[in-house]
């Protein structure tokens, strides 16, 4: 996976704790709903080491619970540093510094998630909408939500050999939609369901976890800016990790949405539901996905135990 380095600085010495070091710190603080990074409202360069801000819970976007409210999210995260005084585990650094764009635990007093240099936007104005939908991941998806059954394994990163049919379901899908071409989706899930193990296991794990992420993002922090725009700005960082997959997750449940209300799809969502069964339900067709029953779930600890570091 290609990285872009650009905006990085020097890494962080070996045991930093650039989170903790008084003057250090660019605290994040709400202003008016929206963010306001401290780093950019008085003019301190982005890409001086991690940067922490406080992502609030859009309860708008987001109708049903949340724990906790408040997220604090690292941007710009150097493998190496402590947070707060605590070491990431090697398994946790290891992911970093593969696939991961971010990992999520507790220090700080609260829960935390740390996004990787590689993985934060080069514009900062980008960077309350990366915070809104990983703080998403961590408020929602690993606290409140009890998964399904059959989403809860990462089935594994496709080969390049897979990516191509990956990109090609997700527009002809997007495309269905925004047409209003009720067959169309139809047609598209059946054929994502008929395509090799590694193709469809990834678009459904993706398609439970990614797309009420993304939806949140653009409703929340995004809601009054624009997604394509923000799109173009995506594609040139973090190896061009952006891709039609998360994208048309913003339209499928824009159009459940249309049909059954925020409120009434996000509680079927944590009672259960997987969200390609909802869009299909939306053009009425038969949902792909039988029923699952669901599972507790705990992410596993991101850092050394206390003292350890
Ligand atoms: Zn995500």
């Amino acid at each position: 996976m290609a990285t872009f380095a650009k905006h990085k600085q020097k890494p962080s010495s070996p045991g930093a704790d650039l989170l903790q070091a008084p003057g250090k710190l660019h605290k994040s603080r709400l202003l008016g709903g929206a963010f306001c990074f401290l780093s950019a409202c008085s003019g301190i360069p982005a890409g001086h080491g991690p940067v922490r801000l406080l992502h609030q819970m859009d309860a708008n976007a987001w109708t049903q619970d949340a724990d906790p409210d408040d997220t604090l999210v690292v941007m710009d995260y150097e493998v190496g540093t402590r947070v707060c005084g605590r070491t990431l585990t090697a398994a946790a650094a290891a992911a970093l510094s593969a696939n991961e764009d971010a990992v999520f635990g507790d220090a700080c007093g609260g829960r935390v998630v740390l996004v990787r240099s590689s993985s934060t936007p080069r514009h900062q104005s980008d960077w309350a909408a990366i915070a809104a939908h990983e703080a998403f991941h961590s408020a929602v998806q690993y606290t409140v939500l009890r998964p399904r059954f059959d989403s809860v394994s990462f089935p594994g990163y496709p080969s390049l050999a897979d990516l191509p049919l990956i990109s090609s379901l997700s527009v002809d899908l997007a495309t269905a939609i925004q047409a209003g071409n009720s067959e169309g989706v139809c047609t598209t899930i059946d054929n994502l369901m008929k395509s090799s193990d590694s193709v469809r296991d990834y678009f459904l794990y993706r398609s439970y976890w990614e797309w009420p992420a993304e939806h949140y993002m653009r409703h929340s922090a995004m809601k009054r800016s624009s997604y394509e725009e923000y799109l173009g700005r995506r594609a040139s960082w973090g190896g061009g990790r952006g891709n039609p997959l998360y994208e048309v997750g913003v339209l499928a449940l824009d159009q459940v949405e249309a049909r059954l209300g925020r409120t009434e799809w996000q509680r079927e969502y944590l009672s259960g539901e997987a969200p390609i069964n909802m869009l299909a339900k939306a053009n009425a067709c038969a949902p792909p996905l039988p029923k699952s029953f669901q599972v507790d779930f705990s992410a596993t600890d991101i850092f050394e135990a206390a003292g350890d570091g």
